[in-house]
């Protein structure tokens, strides 16, 4: 019987399904019982090749058409992506085994999010006048052409309309791969620009492994790559993109610091702890997963947080009740659990959790270690599970510094009641996506990104029609021309 969660086929391209079993079988697995559900295949160079061919000669006529139009189509495909959410929910926790109470709000919801705001924005896109006396310059914001994106695991609907949206509004066309873990819902995203008025071949789906990847971000005909991943993966996609002069954004991962002073209001400080740690089984690259306690409220906020960890409800993901998936993958599952027998090793106090939930899937239980150092293995490595790592600190100064002290800057956040702190702490962070008194949220209106190592450019809000089109400008001499000779 075939199951509810398999794609009529492995790819997308030019408005259609289209299967190739010659390329490598990618198995599906559902996390919460380790059961295969499904395979797709992995895109041959047949296929790559259609979907880029397909993607390039779709671009022109999308960008000509009008703002307004593209915007249409947009905004078209976030109301059936509402219309369908709870369909979409189920397939993305049955991709990536998170709690449908979680993936019923924030992932095809926030994919309806950037098509429609991105939709808004389509028919506002526009150049400046520059006066220059009788003469003038005038500006005009053209498409890039054909956009590569390519998908972490964590958030697939999610990452593909992050990408797909502003690329599209722009009047870019794009080939989407999805990562191999979670191969399903771009497709979905895919068919429902289909079925909102997309012109065939303008958002195309290939699964594939890292040598897809590869294959997409150095062909000649792609002008930019947008890739969600890890630092290294980024580094490789960076360097190759740049040997064929392509435009980049770069999301990459994180070990964000979350400052808790003591006037802080310690069960909104828990809470942001919580969200932003636990939320998604910590698979969340902007996670404040370095949770530093001012020393005199230290003890009672570890009591706190150990008490409402304790309510999270591990269990069968299709149930709503249920609050705490499993890990996306078992080799997920086994580098998180060498992290937490690092954290023992190496000293830190565990509070609550440390072992692989009792249970079929792949669940380890919610983590918290206190009395981390700044030197320790599971607060410097980005872990991507659910452990907390809490550290102490006794001033402002020494905090910053310490939560400046690492190669990421994804986010940082910062609770206290002392609004001037507050400002001037984040106001010192080197990260690029803030937080005071809460933590992860990311509605689409505001920019998401990272510094240092954690990424170039950024996502969402206006700042990412930048990054998806160029400007020309043009200068018009109204009079004669001047020359030397
Ligand atoms: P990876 O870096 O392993 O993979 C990311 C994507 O890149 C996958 O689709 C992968 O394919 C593909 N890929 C791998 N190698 C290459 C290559 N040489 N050329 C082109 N593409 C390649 O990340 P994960 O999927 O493991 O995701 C977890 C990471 O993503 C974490 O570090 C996390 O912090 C980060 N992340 C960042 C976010 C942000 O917005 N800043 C959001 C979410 C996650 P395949 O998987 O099929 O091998």
């Amino acid at each position: 019987m075939t199951h509810p969660a398999q794609p009529k086929a492995s790819h997308f391209i030019n408005g259609e399904y289209v299967e190739d079993t010659a390329g490598t079988p990618i198995p599906v697995i559902y996390a919460a019982t380790g059961e295969q559900i499904t395979t797709v295949y992995a895109a041959t160079p047949a296929i790559v090749e259609q979907a880029l061919s397909t993607a390039k000669a779709a671009q022109k006529e999308w960008a000509k058409m009008t703002g307004t139009e593209r915007g249409r189509v947009l905004r078209r495909a976030a109301d059936i992506m509402r219309e369908r959410n709870h369909d979409l929910s189920v397939l993305e926790t049955y991709d990536t085994g998170k709690p449908l109470q979680e993936t019923l709000v924030a992932d095809a919801t926030s994919g309806a999010d950037a098509l429609e705001y991105f939709g808004g924005l389509a028919a506002s896109l526009t150049g400046e006048h520059i006066p220059l006396g009788e003469d003038w310059v005038y500006t005009k914001r053209e498409a890039l052409g054909l956009c590569v994106g390519i998908g972490a695991w964590n958030y697939p609907t999610q990452i593909a309309c992050w990408k797909g949206a502003p690329a599209l509004a722009c009047g870019n066309s794009m080939v989407f791969k999805p990562s191999e873990t979670t191969p399903l819902c771009a497709l979905k995203v895919a068919e429902i620009l289909i079925e909102a008025g997309a012109p065939a071949g303008v958002f195309n789906v290939v699964q594939g492994m890292g040598e897809v990847g590869g294959a997409l971000v150095t062909d000649p005909r792609v002008d930019k790559v947008s890739l969600t991943g890890s630092v290294p993966t980024g580094k490789k996609v960076y360097a190759a993109a740049a040997e064929g002069m392509k435009h980049v954004t770069m999301e990459l991962g994180g070990k964000s610091p979350l400052i808790i002073f003591d006037d802080a209001d310690i069960d909104n400080a828990v809470g942001g702890a919580i969200n932003g740690n636990f939320y998604s089984s910590g698979q969340v690259c902007s996670n404040g997963t370095r949770v530093f306690v001012q020393k005199g409220i230290k003890e009672k906020f570890l009591a706190r947080l150990a008490e409402r960890t304790g309510n999270a409800i591990l269990g069968d993901p299709m149930d709503e009740a249920t609050s705490f998936g499993p890990m996306v993958t078992e080799n997920q599952m086994n580098i998180v659990l060498g992290y937490i027998e690092k954290g023992k090793e190496e000293g830190a106090r565990l509070i609550c959790g440390g072992r692989r939930a009792d249970m079929d899937g792949y669940f380890i239980e919610p983590t918290v270690f206190a009395d981390v150092t700044d030197d320790m293995t599971i607060a410097r490595e980005e872990i991507f599970g659910p452990v907390m790592s809490v550290l102490d600190f006794d001033t402002e100064e020494e905090v910053v510094a310490r939560a400046n002290d690492t190669e990421f800057g994804l986010s940082a956040g910062v609770f206290t009641k002392d609004f001037t702190r507050a400002h001037r702490v984040i106001g010192n962070l080197e990260a690029g996506s803030c937080f005071i008194n809460s933590y992860n949220d990311a509605p689409v209106e505001a920019p998401f990104g990272g510094v240092k190592a954690s990424g170039v450019g950024r996502e969402n809000s206006k700042e990412a029609i930048k990054h998806f089109s160029q400007v020309k400008s043009v200068y018009v001499r109204m009079g004669d021309v001047e020359a030397a000779f």
